[in-house]
């Protein structure tokens, strides 16, 4: 017995101390100090309308600036930061940073943008979201309407009761929500009427193979169709081509975000684009 319990001693200890393992190590210990050492930022990526072509507001997008490995893009640390709680000061800092920026652009003169956030899973339950929302719109005097939280549709699926209980608090502070990634997780049509939300977003795999897959075409139908019916506001997400974009726009999709009109931008470059659109009548494309 003893015998046998060695040995699986021996393996947990080669399985666990692999490449992937001390890098991960690694990983967490440097991802416990980025935001002391101030090395996180805010991108942001223009949503626009799909008729005028107009930017409707910004979704902020986390970046990692590491001092050593360059910039690192939320899929390599957000899965570990949701794991070990860091994710829950790190969004933090994402929501006054975002909520900071905006009150700044519209004091410079720029035209009120809706600010989109992405609340990860643990974030969205987490007992202190409602008050720290709070807490940012009031310390930085950003008006609640402009601010628009994105969650993804596997999240609200896990307890819908509890889910509909934080939207109903969102939705009487006046904060707007979107469901992120629709369309990969399994809600129900009727699940979906309880969600007090403003927004569906599409997501890219659907967009991606729109012009080839028959398949992928339906299920963006579908999920207009959806949006139309419940009265949301629906948005493709990673719309990369002309092809996509019209085909989009022939179904009355509202909204479009993707290399097609902008990738995320950091917030001097992002202004300057906006800036340099006013009273352009406005194309997807300069
Ligand atoms: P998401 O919220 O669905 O964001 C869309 C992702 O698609 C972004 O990747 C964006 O840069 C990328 N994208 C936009 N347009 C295109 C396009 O035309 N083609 C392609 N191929 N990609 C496009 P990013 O910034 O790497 O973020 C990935 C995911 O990480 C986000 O997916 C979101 O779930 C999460 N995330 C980002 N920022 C935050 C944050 O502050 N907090 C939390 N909890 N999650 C975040
Ligand atoms: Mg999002
Ligand atoms: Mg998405
Ligand atoms: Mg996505």
């Amino acid at each position: 017995h003893a015998k046998e319990l060695g040995k699986n001693n021996f393996q947990y200890f080669s399985e666990s101390l692999n490449t992937d393992s001390l890098e991960r190590l690694t990983l967490e210990s440097s991802l416990r100090h980025a935001l002391e050492r101030n090395e996180f930022r805010l991108f942001y990526q223009p949503k626009r309308s799909m008729k005028s072509g107009q930017i409707t507001g910004v979704e902020a997008l986390l970046r990692w600036q590491h001092p050593e490995l360059g910039m690192i893009l939320p899929m390599q640390f957000i899965p570990v930061a949701e794991e070990n709680g860091l994710i829950v000061p790190i969004g933090r800092w994402v929501l006054r940073t975002a909520c900071q920026q905006s009150v700044e652009w519209q004091k410079s003169g720029l035209p009120p943008l809706n600010m989109a956030i992405n609340l990860s899973a643990r974030q969205f339950i987490d007992e202190s979201l409602l008050d720290d929302i709070k807490q940012a719109l009031q310390d930085t005097g950003m008006s609640p309407e402009l601010l628009e939280v994105e969650i993804t549709e596997t999240m609200v699926m896990r307890d819908v009761e509890t889910t509909v209980d934080i939207l109903k608090e969102l939705k009487s502070m006046g904060v707007r929500v979107a469901i992120d990634d629709f369309g990969t997780g399994y809600s129900s049509l009727s699940t979906l009427k309880q969600f007090p939300v403003d927004s569906i977003k599409i997501d890219s795999s659907f967009v991606q193979d729109l012009t080839r897959s028959v398949e992928d075409r339906g299920l963006t139908e579908a999920i207009i169709a959806v949006g139309r019916n419940l009265s949301l506001n629906v948005i493709a997400e990673g719309v990369e081509t002309s092809e996509q974009y019209e085909y989009l726009k022939e179904q009355a999709c509202d909204e479009f975000q993707g290399f097609y009109g902008n990738a995320a931008l950091p917030a001097d470059k992002l202004s300057q684009l906006i800036t340099s659109l006013e009273g352009n009548s406005a194309e997807p494309r300069e």
